[in-house]
C-alpha cells in the first residue's frame, strides 16, 4: 500500500505539554523525555481527520495496512514512509480479532502478542520507534546496555507494563529498562514476565504500591542531578508512542465489525486504569472513526467515574483489587482526555460513559459471562463485558477491549470459575526462568543512590 493521505511534507509534528509551560517538543524529544519538563503530558498539536474513502474501504484493509495508515496521520512527517511501515509491520506481528460473545456484545481479543496483552502493541511500537531515533542520531553504537550510557527507560507497572515494555525492549542495543513493581502486588505469572528476562532487563521490587512505583519514576524524571547523570525516559503510557499507537485496533474492529454489518451504532467499551487505552481511541474518534460513543469500565478505583458524575476529578490513593493492572488512583491520562475536550465537562460526557465494579461484581460477571455465553473472561475484560451488557441501548452493538488472556491471572479465574484454564505455551516459557530482583523501599533517596550507582 502505498503512503496514505496527505502529511508528508508538511511541516513536523509538534508536540505541546498539558500543563501549557514547557517548550513545544519535536516527536523525537516527546518519546525521549516521555514527561514534559512542567510534568505534563504531551499532546500533539494537530490531530488530522482520516479521509471518508479510508472508512469507506476499511472492512477491505488488513490491520497493518489500516495500522500504517493511522500512524502515518500521527508520524508521517517525523519518519520516513519506509521506516515507519516497517516500524508498524513489524510491531503487529499478531491479530487483535473480535470475536462474538453474544448477538449485540464482541471482544475485541488484545491478548494474541508475545506477552498475552494490550499493552504488547504501545511497547512494540514505542521500542522500535526510540531505536530509530537512536540510529538517526547516531546514538545507538553505545557500548553495551550498562546504566549511564545510552538510554534509560524506566517503567513503573502494576503487572502487565513491565512485561510489555521488558519485553518490547529486550534485546535492543543502547537502551537499558528498569522496571518498578509493587512487591506482593503483580501476580507470580506476570512476574516473571519481566524478573526473568535477565540482558538490558532490571526488575525492582519496590515496598509499596503501584502509586509509590509511579511516584518514584516521576521524582526521576525530575531530578536535575540524576538527569545530568544518565539519559532517563519513560516507557508508560504516559509516553506518546506507547498511547497513540493504541488508536491501531480501533479502527481495526471498526472494520472487523463493519465488514459482519453491525458497525452503525458501535459503542466501545474500555476496561480503564490509568486511561491510555480509551484515550487514544478518542484521538480516533477525533480522526473520524465512527464509534457512537465510548464507556469506560472501572473497577473499585472509580475516580473517572465520580468525575463523569460530579464534574470534580479527585485523585485518591488507589486500592488493591482482582482487576490490578486497573489499580490506579490517579490516572495520568485524564489530562490528556480533559485536554482532548476543552476541559468541558459535558463534552466528554457525551462521549464516554462510565462504570465501576466491586470485586464481587467482577467475579459475579465473570460467572455469568462464561454461564450465559461460554466465553471466559480475565477480570479487566470482566469489567469491560459488564459494562457492556448493562449500558447497550437500543439498536447498539458493542465491543468490549479484553486486555489480556485469562491465564495471566489463573489463579484468579480459576478460583472464581472453578475451572482449570490452560496456560498458553508462551506463557509457560516464562515460567521457567529464574527471578531477578532488586528490592527497593518507596523512598526516593535510595531509589537515586542505586541509579546512580549502576
Ligand atoms: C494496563 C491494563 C489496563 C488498563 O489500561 P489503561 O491504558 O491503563 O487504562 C486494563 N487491563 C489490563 C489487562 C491492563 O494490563
Amino acid at each position: 500500500m502505498d503512503a496514505p493521505f496527505g502529511g508528508r511534507g508538511a511541516p513536523n509534528m509538534n508536540y505541546y505539554s498539558t500543563n501549557g509551560k514547557a517548550e513545544i517538543a519535536s516527536l523525537e524529544k516527546a518519546v525521549v523525555k516521555g514527561l514534559a519538563e512542567d510534568k505534563g503530558l504531551y499532546m500533539p498539536e494537530r490531530i488530522k481527520p482520516l479521509p471518508q474513502s479510508f472508512f469507506d474501504n476499511i472492512e477491505n484493509l488488513s490491520f497493518q495496512e489500516i495500522a500504517y495508515t493511522v500512524a502515518d496521520a500521527f508520524f508521517g512527517e517525523d519518519v520516513d514512509a519506509e521506516s515507519l511501515k516497517n516500524i508498524v509491520y513489524d510491531t503487529l506481528a499478531f491479530d487483535c480479532p473480535c470475536v462474538k460473545v453474544t448477538d449485540n456484545i464482541y471482544s475485541l481479543e488484545l491478548f494474541h502478542g508475545p506477552t498475552l496483552a494490550f499493552k504488547d502493541v504501545g511497547a512494540r511500537f514505542m521500542a522500535r520507534l526510540l531505536q530509530y531515533f537512536l540510529k538517526k542520531s547516531g546514538d545507538s553504537g553505545i557500548s553495551g546496555n550498562s546504566g549511564k550510557s545510552g538510554v534509560n527507560v524506566l517503567v513503573a507497572t502494576s503487572g502487565d507494563t513491565g512485561s510489555a515494555v521488558a519485553n518490547g525492549f529486550l534485546g535492543v542495543d543502547g537502551i537499558h529498562v528498569y522496571v518498578l513493581y509493587p512487591k506482593g502486588k503483580v501476580s507470580p505469572i506476570q512476574e516473571c514476565q519481566f524478573t526473568t528476562l535477565g540482558q538490558n532487563i532490571t526488575a525492582i521490587e519496590v515496598d509499596g504500591v503501584f502509586d509509590d512505583c509511579q511516584a518514584l519514576v516521576k521524582s526521576a524524571f525530575m531530578d536535575a542531578d540524576l538527569n545530568a547523570h544518565m539519559k532517563l525516559t519513560s516507557a508508560n503510557s504516559i509516553n506518546v508512542a506507547r498511547f497513540l499507537p493504541q488508536a491501531f485496533y480501533y479502527f481495526y474492529a471498526y472494520g472487523q465489525m463493519k465488514k459482519l454489518g453491525l458497525a452503525d451504532q458501535l459503542v466501545a467499551c474500555v476496561p480503564s486504569g490509568n486511561f491510555g487505552n480509551i484515550c487514544s481511541a478518542l484521538f480516533g474518534k477525533k480522526m473520524g472513526l465512527p464509534i457512537k460513543r465510548f464507556i469506560a469500565a472501572n473497577n473499585a478505583n472509580d475516580i473517572f467515574f465520580k468525575y463523569l458524575q460530579t464534574g470534580k476529578y479527585e485523585p485518591k490513593a488507589s486500592v488493591q483489587t482482582i482487576a490490578n493492572a486497573m489499580d490506579v488512583g490517579d490516572p495520568s491520562n485524564f489530562a490528556r482526555v480533559y485536554e482532548l475536550y476543552n476541559k468541558d465537562h459535558s463534552a466528554i460526557c457525551a462521549d464516554i460513559a462510565g462504570a465501576t465494579y466491586t470485586d464481587a461484581q467482577i467475579a459475579e460477571a465473570m460467572k455469568d459471562c462464561k454461564a450465559t455465553t461460554g466465553y471466559v473472561c480475565d477480570p479487566h475484560g470482566a469489567c469491560g463485558y459488564q459494562a457492556l451488557k448493562e449500558g447497550l441501548k437500543p439498536g447498539e452493538v458493542g465491543f468490549f477491549l479484553e486486555t489480556a488472556h485469562p491465564a495471566k491471572f489463573k489463579d484468579t479465574v480459576d478460583g472464581i470459575l472453578n475451572s482449570d484454564i490452560e496456560i498458553p505455551a508462551k506463557l509457560r516459557a516464562f515460567m521457567q526462568g529464574t527471578k531477578q530482583s532488586i528490592p527497593m523501599t518507596k523512598d526516593f533517596a535510595s531509589f537515586k543512590a542505586y541509579l546512580l550507582s549502576e
